[in-house]
């Protein structure tokens, strides 16, 4: 890629968004970042890229935004979205489907900017769920998306907006390209409250358990389950062979080694060097009993795909999850870290601040994620299921600066 590029990334607060910014930074690029979170609170923090941060000047969903984030860019990647683990996208359906604005309106703005290349982050929740009921599938192909049968909600939205992306490149000649990740893990991503995923969730379990010195652990369903998970820098590299390839059909972006979540467990216990009692949490979120990615398409293609081994990626999650853990907690308030942030708390369930009450907060109704200060918007019609008491969240440490505004982290 020429050092002049201007490339754009949405969601670049986020986990993969901060690893892309990294990598286009380091290739000498022009980087603009946005994200509707404060800047605070995004996992890393680029100096020398310009940064919209926050509601009023980093909300993609606002048309207004995505045209001033795209004017003279010649690239863009939108990794923007409402988005977490199975927890999250299994009881915020609304809201995760709500990203269908980010991508329509950073279309037409890349569009109307006259961009060379526009990259979007589809996933593995677009294929066809009767694909993937034995967890000892076959892969998924990139022909099993169809016929449609995805993920309700979040999967639904990724496969409108890959499909009005192919659309755009049809009909109005943008240069689209469209990846479907794989769950992907790493350092700098979300490790508590509600939204982080399985690799992330089961070290922030064992660490707790470790420190605690109550050797157990929750894992939602029976184990059994099984997934592929890439390393992030295996996404990021991905993500640019992808998007300067001739490759237009949405393509699987995925590890290729197929574990258990009760594997991933044992390699999240060797790390730690413990052995803890598992306790299975049957009627928990569990997504799909197997997904694999093929990826006889894009080692055709690229002749590459991701290869970083799961153990030597999940060493270096589990390093900088056990840093920021803590940084958190210790011996004594450890036990809090099963509590959900991200629902400040409320009837939470122990392992995972997955939440069922949750979707009666406020907040989530206005579609604005709890603590990013939008400006309220028109309440929800009440349920006519009255809304559990909440209890008020209880404090980790008082006093404590957030973890993720850490000086540290940036970059
Ligand atoms: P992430 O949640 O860490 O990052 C997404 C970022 O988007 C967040 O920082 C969030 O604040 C921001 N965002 C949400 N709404 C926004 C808006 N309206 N305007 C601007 N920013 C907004 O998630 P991630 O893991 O980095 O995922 C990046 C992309 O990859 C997403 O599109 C996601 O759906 C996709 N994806 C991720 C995985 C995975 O395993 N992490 C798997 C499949 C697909």
């Amino acid at each position: 890629m020429p050092k002049t590029q201007t490339v754009v990334i949405t969601g670049a607060g986020g986990f993969i968004g901060g690893h892309l910014a990294a990598r286009f930074l380091n290739a000498g690029c022009r980087v603009v970042c946005a994200d509707i979170k404060p800047l605070d609170e995004w996992y890393q923090v680029h100096r020398h890229a310009q940064n919209h941060a926050g509601p009023a000047r980093g909300d993609c969903r606002d048309f207004k935004v995505c045209r001033a984030v795209c004017a003279g860019a010649d690239e863009v990647y939108q990794l923007a979205a409402d988005m977490g683990g199975m927890g999250f996208i299994e009881n915020n359906k609304a809201l995760c489907m709500l990203s269908v604005l980010t991508n329509t309106h950073m279309l037409l703005a890349a569009q109307e900017a006259g961009v060379a290349r526009f990259f979007y982050a589809s996933s593995a929740c677009v294929y066809n769920a009767d694909k993937q009921k034995d967890p000892n599938i076959t892969a998924l192909r990139e022909v099993d998306a169809y016929p449609a049968l995805p993920e309700d909600g979040y999967g639904w939205e990724k496969l409108f907006s890959e499909r009005m992306c192919r659309h755009f490149r049809e009909d109005f000649g943008m240069n689209t390209r469209v990846a479907r990740f794989h769950n992907v893990y790493g350092p700098f991503g979300t490790w508590e409250g509600g939204r982080e995923k399985a690799p992330a969730a089961i070290c922030r379990k064992v660490i707790a358990a470790r420190v605690s010195g109550k050797h157990e652990i929750e894992i939602w369903g029976d184990g059994t389950q099984t997934r592929s998970f890439m390393f992030v820098d295996d996404c990021t590299q991905g993500i640019d062979r992808i998007t300067h390839s001739d490759i237009l059909e949405p393509i699987n972006l995925g590890s290729s080694e197929l574990v258990s979540i009760n594997q991933l467990v044992d390699i999240a216990e060797e790390i730690a060097g413990v052995r803890l009692e598992r306790k299975y949490k049957l009627d928990a979120p569990r997504g799909v009993a197997g997904r694999n990615s093929d990826n006889s398409k894009i080692l055709g293609y690229l002749n590459w795909e991701p290869s970083t081994r799961l153990r030597d990626g999940m060493e270096r999650t589990f390093r900088w999850i056990e840093g920021e853990f803590n940084d958190k907690y210790n011996a004594r308030t450890a036990h809090l870290s099963s509590i959900s942030t991200f629902t400040k708390g409320s009837h939470p369930i122990p392992g995972d601040g997955f939440n069922p009450d949750s979707k009666f907060m406020t907040t989530w109704k206005q579609g604005i994620p709890a603590g990013y200060g939008g400006k309220p918007g028109k309440p929800a019609k009440a349920s006519k299921k009255p809304a559990k008491k909440v209890k008020a969240a209880p404090k980790a440490k008082a006093g404590k600066k957030p973890v993720r505004a850490k000086a540290g982290k940036r970059r």
